[in-house]
């Protein structure tokens, strides 16, 4: 059983797909085509800011935005301990020192409790990730930022479609960003990203940077990067985007089901009052994670764990001096998260497969 089957989502959208990505074709407009601003003002729109970005990979969306701060070497940015590699990586490569936190166990995003503590007078931003489709406690993340003076980030590779409070994700810092990854929960065929922020001012230096900090004018106004989201992939986004909506609340059924089936088994994720979660990783924590894996591969049943390592224990992270002990939640939390198959064409039938062995082999 596929972990994410993209080839029925093709199947589904085929015809629209196929009309959108040969307009492209026949334009011949490759790069920054009409599909590309279309989807920048479509997807802004729909995120609640006036302005969309769209640049090569999710990760790339992290470094521009990083890079909008003027960071100077020492810089610290405070983000979660526990997410994919990009989240730090994107910190480091703009010179800048990722300072780490801990997170809350019910919901595997940063304990907000621990954020001020971590703050120094070189901190300058919070990079928030919303991790596995549900986005931190942004209220209060902003106001230890603005107590502080610091910049607030949203990683949201994982959450496109996600609320807080009634506001979407990406739209609820001064910069979010996301991934079209092919998996993520609003994916293209290829690479892409996008970065999104209501500051015109932002927005502006945004486009510099993914085309070499060159401004209208021809003229390098600063050093930027190649970090373009390509026409065929936007025509590809643009289809999709229609059923966008449907494809959540199937996966928020889904992830009912489970959860009604799986609770008294293992730790079903939790999602507090005012948002909605876009499961892009359904995420369950078992004590005896080994055995559960063998069960699940004896079944044929597709599994992932994200993420065995917590970002502070990567060899590469060796140099930012912290050590096993540091994290504890988000070092158990690599110890006992296991993500269950969860897509918009699982059907019900494949899902009581997994929910079967779940509930036979899981114990908390
Ligand atoms: C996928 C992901 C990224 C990186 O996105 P790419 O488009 O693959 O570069 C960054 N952060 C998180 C949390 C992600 O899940």
């Amino acid at each position: 059983m596929d972990f994410i089957d993209l080839k029925s989502q093709y199947q589904r959208y085929k015809n629209d797909i196929n009309v959108s990505i040969q307009k492209v074709l026949d334009d011949g407009q490759y790069i920054y085509g009409e599909a590309v601003k279309r989807l920048e003002a479509d997807l802004a729109k729909y995120v609640g800011v006036p302005y969309g970005i769209g640049v090569a990979s999710g990760t790339s969306a992290l470094t521009l935005s990083l890079r909008c701060l003027d960071l100077k070497p020492g810089d610290e940015i405070i983000t979660s301990a526990f997410s994919f590699i990009a989240t730090a990586e994107a910190i480091v490569q703009c010179g800048a020192k990722p300072v780490f936190v801990d997170i809350d166990p019910k919901t595997f995003n940063i304990e907000t409790n621990q954020i001020e503590s971590a703050i120094t007078k070189k901190t300058r931003a919070i990079l928030a990730v919303s991790l596995f489709g549900l986005c931190p406690d942004f209220d209060a993340i902003q106001q230890i930022a603005s107590v502080n003076n610091l910049k607030v980030i949203e990683d949201g590779c994982q959450s496109f479609g996600a609320e807080y409070n009634g506001r979407h994700s990406c739209g609820l810092s001064l910069l979010g960003c996301t991934s079209f990854y092919p998996s993520k929960p609003l994916g293209g065929y290829g690479d892409g990203g996008m970065v999104f922020t209501p500051d015109k001012r932002l927005a502006k230096k945004l486009q510099m940077l993914r085309m070499h900090g060159l401004n209208e004018d021809g003229i390098c106004m600063t050093w930027g990067d190649n970090s373009r989201l390509d026409t065929i992939q936007a025509a590809v986004i643009l289809a999709k985007l229609p059923y966008l909506n449907g494809e959540l609340k199937q996966r928020r059924m889904l992830a009912m089901r489970y959860a009604s089936a799986l609770k008294t088994v293992c730790q079903v994720p939790h999602i507090p009052a005012d948002n909605t979660h876009v499961f892009g990783q359904y995420a369950i924590r078992v004590g005896n994670r080994d055995s559960v894996i063998q069960a699940l591969q004896d079944n044929q049943i597709s599994w992932a764990v994200h993420y065995h390592t917590p970002l502070h224990l990567h060899p590469a992270a060796r140099p930012l001096g912290y050590a096993l002990g540091d994290f504890p939640e988000a070092e158990k939390a690599s110890n006992e998260v296991l993500c269950l198959p969860i897509h918009p064409f699982l059907k019900n039938s494949n899902q009581d497969k997994v929910i079967s062995v779940i509930q036979k082999y899981a114990r908390k």
